[in-house]
């Protein structure tokens, strides 16, 4: 039995009360659908800025009639605090997604992301602590490792960050740090690097590198590689990610509380190595469903603004204080994934 089918047995034995923000959107749907999965009630929070309906529907699908009968659902704005307040009655764990996720997103726009970013992010840790609700399991990034030349990355050695996004998530992780020391709150911060993986949203001028290119390749768009292409990144697979959020959830190892932990596989790929993996990937599926195979070449224009070069995790502190083991590496991950979308949007 792998991590994950371990956590899922052993959430079915109890069941929870779990406030899921963001869950309309890429990660925040995928955790709701695990908690409902396994006997969970789930609390969902979102405003649709960047999230959907469909999401809320396919999970709701997915987990069949009784499991959905557990979740209830709130549209509304984590800039709001009594929207938050709300949220929070009846709720047992927090596990808070919302935030407006992208680099290039925070630079166009920094107030805007502000507002979720930290407004929403110190409204609802606020509205957690009135509530009584000690457990706050955030989403922090990889972004806050800056300019930090050093590989692989470990927690404690952070460099300058890059970007108004990098900022935002670097003042959640004080915010969850000093939430700990004054007022006893069990806050675990969840340093994402590059997750990938079913509903993950391919559209939008924001999208991320791989749901994006997915999608330019099964539509036939030009796929474009900032810079050299060998740029890298610890690309992490959703399962990990979910089961990252159940460790920091039920964890009861006081070590881990005001702390922040890289969630990755602990590898590194270049993106020239990410577009050659996608293409064999898909076409490997295509050859599966009976379709036709891609024969792309992508085209290389600027580094973009705000990126890191090289970014790779240090995994020993989740693993050593939480017990994480991730299940999949990129590979794994790929093959579940272009399935999901070449049957979803193929
Ligand atoms: P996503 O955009 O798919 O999901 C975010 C959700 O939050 C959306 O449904 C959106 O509508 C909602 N939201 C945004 N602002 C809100 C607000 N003010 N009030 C209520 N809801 C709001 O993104 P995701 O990839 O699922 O990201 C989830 C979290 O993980 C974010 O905090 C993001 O910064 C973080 N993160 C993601 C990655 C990644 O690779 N996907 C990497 C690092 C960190």
């Amino acid at each position: 039995m792998n991590k994950l089918e371990q956590l899922s047995e052993e959430l079915k034995k109890d069941q929870k009360t779990w406030l899921v923000t963001g869950n309309a959107g890429f990660i925040g749907s995928n955790l709701t659908e695990f908690l409902l999965s396994n006997g969970q009630k789930v609390v969902g929070l979102d405003n649709f800025s960047t999230g959907y309906q469909h999401n809320i529907d396919d999970v709701l699908s997915q987990v069949g009639e009784e499991s959905a009968k557990n979740f209830t659902f709130i549209e509304g704005d984590i800039a709001d605090i009594e929207t938050c307040q709300k949220a929070c009655e009846g709720v047992d764990i927090i596990l808070h997604q919302a935030a407006l996720g992208s680099v290039p997103r925070s630079i166009d726009d920094p107030i805007t992301s502000n507002r979720s970013n930290v407004t929403g992010f110190l409204n609802m840790i606020t509205a957690a602590k009135d509530a009584g609700i000690k457990r706050f399991v955030y989403a922090s990034s990889s972004s806050v490792y800056g300019d930090s030349k050093e590989l692989p990355k470990v927690e404690g050695r952070t460099g300058n960050v890059l970007s108004p996004y990098a900022a935002m998530k670097a003042t959640n992780e004080l915010y969850g740090s000093v939430f700990q020391k004054v007022y006893g709150m069990e806050t675990l911060g969840l340093r994402y690097f590059n997750v990938f993986g079913r509903r993950q949203d391919p559209n939008g001028a924001y999208a991320a590198v791989i749901p994006k290119w997915v999608g330019s390749l099964l539509t036939g768009e030009d796929v474009f590689i900032n810079g050299d292409g060998e740029t890298s990144r610890d690309f992490t697979y959703i399962d990990n990610v979910i089961q990252m959020n159940l460790l920091a959830g039920t964890t009861d190892n006081p070590e881990a509380f005001g702390e922040a932990f890289n969630v990755a596989v602990g590898g590194r790929n270049t993106l020239n190595e990410l577009y050659n993996l996608i293409q064999d990937q898909l076409n490997k599926s295509a050859i599966k469903h009976g379709l036709s195979t891609i024969d792309q070449s992508p085209i290389y224009r600027d580094f973009r603004p705000g990126d890191i070069r090289h970014s790779n995790a240090d995994i020993t502190k989740a693993k050593t204080i939480v017990g994480y083991q991730p299940t999949h590496d990129i590979y794994q991950g790929m093959e579940e994934a272009i399935e999901w979308y070449i049957e979803n949007i193929g």
